[in-house]
């Protein structure tokens, strides 16, 4: 079975790709996974990936699209790409490949959920450890202070990532939204996409989703 998993960054679709590759027994295959082996590797697009990161360049469709399918070209089976297509020229270049997908799942979630969970996440600096204010909270400091708290591990004052802040979050949901979104109407013109509601708790989400494949059969 070749599965694909769309959903805004922060909807869970990483999450959902890795349980259902799990019970599948299938490779979940990541984009960025691929760029770093196609590198690793020393092909010429590896090489020439390489060198456009170095300068500082984003990644054009036809390098990614090169490195995609000389990675597909080596699976025998099922897969999952996570990551790939992003855009209407990347799912046009799957279909010119000869490669058949068998559903789209799309995991969604309201904007503002998105944001709102980001809004609680928090880090230890000292330590790596994860947190959330409202699912897993840091200690409070024991003196009463002002502040979300500190590390559990080791005592370090936590921390809100770059990434979770809300002009980050929302700025990517705009990309994602001009760039990736328009293939939820590519695939559902092609009888493909089941679009499954990112529930509260991820077994819940994960329910619904295996609900969604099996239908798809
Ligand atoms: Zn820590």
């Amino acid at each position: 079975m070749k599965i694909i998993f769309l959903g805004a960054p922060g909807a869970g679709k990483g999450t959902q790709a890795a349980e259902v590759s799990r019970r599948f027994g299938i490779p979940t295959i990541s984009t960025g996974n691929m760029i770093r082996e196609a590198i690793a590797g020393g092909s010429p697009i590896g090489i020439a990936a390489k060198e456009k990161i170095a300068k500082g360049q984003l990644l054009d469709d036809e390098t990614v699209i090169g490195i995609v399918r000389d990675k597909l070209n080596s699976i025998q089976g099922g897969y999952i790409l996570d990551g790939f297509p992003r855009t209407i020229a990347q799912a046009e270049a799957l279909e010119e490949m000869g490669v058949e997908i068998d559903a789209v799942i799309n995991i969604y979630v309201p904007d503002d959920t998105i944001v709102k969970r980001a809004a609680g996440r928090r880090y230890c600096p000292g330590c790596g450890a994860t947190y959330h204010t409202e699912y897993n909270p840091p200690q409070k400091k024991v003196d009463g202070e002002s502040g979300d708290g500190v590390c559990t591990l080791c005592g370090t004052p936590v921390a809100v990532r770059e990434d979770d802040k809300e002009a980050t979050v929302r700025r990517r949901l705009e990309i994602y939204h001009s760039e990736t979104q328009p293939l939820e109407d590519f695939y559902k013109a092609r009888g493909k996409l089941a679009t499954v509601v990112g529930q509260e708790l991820v077994a819940d989400t994960t329910a619904l989703t295996l609900q969604a494949l099996e239908k798809g059969n």
